[in-house]
């Protein structure tokens, strides 16, 4: 049987299992199976794959050595923590979930900033796709979520099981104790996914710059919570039994906070028309000032490039969701975008930032995983944030859904599945080579190790 018959029959199979439980038990099915999947999804914001070589945290370095890793993975635009986190969950790029920068503005809903608790937790801003804990509900499982974007919010009327409104003072000590209580819960009320998210390395490298020693303290003290995660599942006799699978949303570059960029220095910008600024600007121009904007804005300047946002690069697959404003603005690495507006509410200036190109180096995202249904020893060429979904599917043995990744691009990293040669698709290349060296330099806004000529400066 090829393959594709194999992985077909297997998938038919799961798939009437899972509709015999719904069919037995609509809402949710009593007596879960006891081997059911466990799978544990960490976020380290801001966490670059260089990093686990440079700064080698010795858990994290575990997890990897006895399982599967991407050399990296390619965040999607705009290179931001909200839109990256709902890609990771709904295997779509945010033209397609709707959630298409940190900040945005809804003809209809208004304002969404991350501080707006009433937006965040509104499913209208959510509900244009699916998130895994709503697929793992519809399917009778469970969900708990120690954060992550939109796990307040009820999408399609529904939440986790378990959620918490965010709370980024919660000690890491509390957030790995938290987990491992909801594995101590008896069988049928037990999570099948668990969700842990980490702030304090994009904090810190924000703060102080990505490879500063608070960002490196930071990483060590999340190495540390991972430890204790660790030794907990050990002494429940899990660790074995348990699938943990660690992300992050993008990586992080040098500022050169000595020569800040304006996004107004050709045209007077009112504040309302910045719906986003920063590293990834989003304006829309008063009525009847269209043309003056476009006029000043669009093309390549110094440090940044606007386009219309029916004519941004086509590999950002970005620009056709009606959230997205009319202009987007995106600031060259390294380059600190600014306007007045910003200027006089006394906008700082960080040495560390996110938000450039998605094919930047220093914009690379983690993958790796481990566990009993993880592959042991395999490094996958590098995928895309997309890409993640269908494997947190598979982990969680549910049938595959149509998304924005591609299934082939992790097959490899899952236990007993050879990917086919051809799987690789558009991700084929070498493979399993090793991550830069370390000592190398992070890719900064000198410019070195800087992205393809066909992505960047169109
Ligand atoms: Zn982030």
């Amino acid at each position: 049987m090829s393959l594709r018959h194999r992985l077909h029959a297997t998938l038919t199979a799961l798939f009437l299992s899972a509709s015999t439980l719904l069919a037995a038990e609509p809402d949710r099915p009593e007596a879960p199976t006891p081997n059911a999947p466990r799978v544990i999804l960490i976020s380290i914001d801001g966490l670059h794959p260089d990093d686990l070589v440079r700064h080698a945290p010795p858990t994290l370095q575990r997890w990897q050595a006895t399982g599967a890793r991407a050399q990296w993975m390619t965040p999607v635009y705009p290179t931001l923590t909200f839109p990256n986190h709902y890609t990771l969950v709904t295997g779509r790029v945010p033209d397609r979930h709707g959630v298409v920068h940190n900040r945005m503005r809804d003809a209809e809903l208004g304002p969404f900033r991350l501080s707006l608790r009433a937006a965040v937790s509104d499913g209208r801003w959510w509900d244009e796709a699916e998130p895994l804990w709503v697929t793992l509900r519809r399917q009778g499982l469970r969900s708990a979520t120690l954060f992550w974007p939109g796990s307040e919010a009820r999408i399609h009327g529904i939440r986790p099981d378990d959620w918490l409104p965010y709370a980024g003072d919660m000690p890491h000590e509390e957030r790995v104790r938290r987990v491992l209580r909801w594995l101590d819960r008896p069988e049928a009320r037990r999570p099948h996914l668990m969700t842990l998210y980490f702030s304090a390395l994009d904090e810190a490298g924000h703060r102080e710059g990505p490879d500063s020693p608070e960002a490196i303290a930071a990483l060590a003290d999340i190495d540390r919570a991972l430890a204790r995660l660790e030794a907990g599942l050990r002494r429940r006799g899990l660790f074995d039994a348990v699938d943990v699978v660690v992300v992050s949303d993008h990586g992080m570059a040098r500022v050169d906070v000595a020569n800040p960029r304006r996004l107004d220095e050709r045209v007077v910008l009112h504040d309302d028309e910045v719906v986003s600024s920063g590293e990834a600007a989003g304006i829309a121009p008063r009525p009847g000032r269209e043309a003056e904007v476009e006029a000043a804005l669009l093309g390549r300047h110094e440090g940044y490039q606007c386009w219309r946002k029916a004519d941004l690069p086509p590999a950002w697959r970005y620009g056709t969701h009606r959230r997205v404003p009319p202009i987007v603005c995106q600031a060259d690495e390294g380059v600190y975008l600014t306007h007045a507006a910003r200027q006089a509410r006394g906008g700082t200036f960080s040495p560390g930032a996110h938000g450039y190109a998605p094919e930047l180096p220093s914009m690379r995202a983690v993958f790796l995983a481990r566990g009993p249904r993880v592959a042991e020893g395999v490094v996958l060429p590098p995928i895309e944030a997309t890409d993640v979904h269908p494997f947190l599917l598979a982990l969680l043995g549910l049938p595959p859904m149509a998304g924005d990744g591609n299934p082939a691009a992790t097959a490899a990293a899952r236990r007993g599945v050879s990917a086919p040669a051809s799987a690789a698709g558009r991700n084929a290349g070498p493979s399993a080579s090793p991550p830069s060296p370390a000592g190398a330099p992070r890719p900064g806004p000198s410019g070195t190790r800087t992205a393809s000529p066909e992505t960047r400066g169109r």
